[in-house]
């Protein structure tokens, strides 16, 4: 029996059957806690294989940095920077970004902060080029722990924690091993109620209580969690939670199951409230630029 990553519980029902870059993929739906994950999955050896040299041209059709994907980056970087730089009480000395890409959020928040800043990147590719723009990056998280100076005080990962194998065991050994006491945490994820979500890289598909539940079983008290489309929509497409790690003994695990009977039905809401903004951006760039004969053609 496959239990739920997040309870434990092995009662699920099938959420999602569908077939992404050719390959079958499945999601179930806990009944106990309404996580949403995917079953099978790669193990973790493929995994690595996967993000080191195959991930990104599957999601970008090229292993390089594209020009597109840096804009996204810095976009979203830079939104990301505002929410923890942006805070009166939080004022880090040592980051570290995990799945730093091309270094864009490292560079926004090193701005912002003036901290010392270095990331983690698996996908080759990605890791040489933001080597190149003078940046400390490692290929993985124990490369990083050889050379480490010191523990973080804040922690970031940017559309990471969907396609980690064990999201709840990667934060809490983050917590116990990595980072200093009362460090913060930051993630961002997309959101199961509105974006697709579903790819052969996502082992979760996180809505808010699940997204909450997870930073709450490995350690983490939620400071805030920020729904919205930025940089690409107006509907929410992504969730954004900033964290704090408790330290000594963890208060008892609750969870609250009010989202789980609901998912289905919010999950067709959010998908169709995202077609009605797409269709009506559709429409209101034809309207504005009617007048130009360079478009539409
Ligand atoms: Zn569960």
């Amino acid at each position: 029996m496959i239990e739920c990553p997040l309870c434990g519980d092995t009662e699920r029902s099938c959420f999602f059957r569908g077939v992404d870059h050719g390959i079958n993929i499945q999601y179930w739906l806990c009944s106990t806690c309404g996580l949403v994950y995917q079953s099978p999955r790669m193990a973790q050896k493929q995994l690595a294989e996967f993000y080191a040299s195959q991930y990104r041209t599957l999601l970008q059709g090229q292993a390089e940095p594209t020009p597109q994907a840096l804009q996204t980056q810095n976009r979203r970087a830079a939104h990301l920077a505002q929410i923890v730089c942006g805070r009166s009480n939080v004022s880090p000395a040592y980051h570290l970004d995990i799945g730093c890409g091309g270094r864009a959020l490292i560079a926004a928040i090193q701005e912002m902060s003036g901290c010392r800043s270095e990331g983690i990147e698996p996908d080759n590719a990605y890791r040489s080029y933001a080597s190149s723009q003078g940046l400390t990056v490692y290929g993985s998280l124990d490369e990083w722990r050889r050379s480490a100076m010191g523990r973080p005080d804040l922690i970031t990962m940017s559309h990471v924690l969907e396609h980690l194998v064990d999201p709840v065991g990667y934060l809490s050994s983050l917590r116990e091993n990595i980072l200093s006491p009362q460090a913060y945490l930051l993630v961002e994820v997309p959101n199961l109620y509105v974006h697709s979500s579903f790819e052969v890289a996502h082992n979760f598909a996180f809505a808010s209580a699940t997204l909450q539940a997870v930073v709450t079983k490995a350690g983490f008290r939620v400071l805030l969690l920020r729904k919205h489309g930025f940089p690409r929509a107006l509907s929410p497409l992504y969730m954004t939670l900033l964290a704090q790690s408790l330290d000594g003994p963890l208060p008892e695990f609750g969870l609250r199951s009010s989202a789980r009977c609901s998912t289905r039905v919010r999950r067709n809401l959010g998908r169709r409230l995202l077609n009605v903004e797409r269709t009506l951006t559709k429409v209101i760039t034809r309207v504005t630029h009617r007048d130009d004969p360079y478009l539409f053609k």
